[in-house]
């Protein structure tokens, strides 16, 4: 497994792999390696064959993350996540550091950035204002890096990945994108890097997200059709009883386009952040 920190060396690995017609799967990540991550590499494997190149990114991108969240504090461990890379047989993981990616940013020099304008104005977006931006310019500078021909995205960031698809397709990235499943632990769970700060009572209180979607899935089938603002009432009445939660946002809508439906029925996507103490949670699924 080649570990690769410069962009140019990369480049070239990718360029290399690219004229002799070796396909490239790609998955971007943040670090901390959980299941979730891992069965992403797995199905980027299964994309690209054993003869394919799968290639895994760990950077934590500054410019997705506002000054008053939780950057500095971001879990780290890449001894550890290079082993269980290494286990899955990963042919290359690239590991740059903020001064490769933004080289000009100290002297106030980078300024292209990559915007997607409309399915990024809601939910995570609202609560995040520059979130999103950040997380299409960093996509897509890796892209022209790692010149993948198909990557894989994780369904646990929902509107993540309905805006890498719509960029990809808006500025011709010649790249497919896979969505794959949300992992959960045990008790429902989204396995998450940021997990690890629900120490105590606060782990078994984070299990109220799930807990608030299968209460939903099941009203949606009894019901048919139930008002979404009756139940974002009772939901953020169920999720606030736990000591801890306090209900970010909460969002009905169709899968495809993102816009809010006024009436839940089967099929329609729930989406919700909660802060669990300090940690901000997300979680969704199809009704
Ligand atoms: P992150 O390291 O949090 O930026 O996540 C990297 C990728 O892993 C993203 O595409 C996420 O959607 C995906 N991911 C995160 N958590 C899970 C999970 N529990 N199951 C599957 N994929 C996940």
């Amino acid at each position: 497994m080649q570990i690769v920190s410069s962009i140019a060396a990369m480049q070239r690995l990718a360029k290399k792999w690219q004229r002799a017609g070796t396909r490239i799967g790609f998955v971007p990540t943040m670090g901390y390696l959980h299941a979730g991550h891992l069965s992403l590499v797995k199905r980027a494997r299964q994309a690209v064959g054993k003869n394919g190149k799968v290639v895994v990114s760990i950077y934590v991108n500054p410019t997705q993350f506002a000054p008053t969240e939780d950057l500095s504090k971001y879990p780290r461990d890449l001894k550890r996540d290079l082993k269980l890379l290494r286990e899955l047989k990963v042919d290359a993981v690239f590991t740059p550091s903020d001064a490769e990616m933004y080289s000009n940013k100290s002297q106030n020099a980078f300024s292209t950035y990559v915007a997607e304008e409309k399915l990024s104005q809601t939910m995570e977006g609202a609560s995040r204002p520059t979130h999103f931006r950040g997380v299409t310019t960093i996509v897509a500078k890796l892209f022209n890096i790692i010149l993948p021909d198909v990557a894989v995205f994780g369904q646990k960031d929902f509107q993540q990945a309905a805006i890498i698809k719509r960029m990809v397709t808006d500025l011709n990235f010649p790249v497919k994108i896979i969505v794959a499943p949300t992992l959960r632990e045990h008790d429902g769970l989204a396995m998450s890097s940021r997990n690890k700060y629900l120490t105590g009572d606060l782990r078994r209180q984070a299990t109220i997200l799930w807990r608030a979607i299968q209460k939903t899935q099941a009203a949606v089938k009894k019901a048919k059709s139930i008002s979404a603002a009756k139940q974002k009432a009772d939901l953020k009445k169920l999720i606030e009883s736990e000591p801890d939660a306090k209900l970010d946002y909460v969002e009905f809508f169709d899968p495809e386009t993102l816009s809010p439906v006024s009436k839940i029925s089967h099929g329609a996507q729930i989406a919700l952040a909660v802060f669990i103490g300090k940690t901000r949670l997300i979680d969704n699924a199809k009704l």
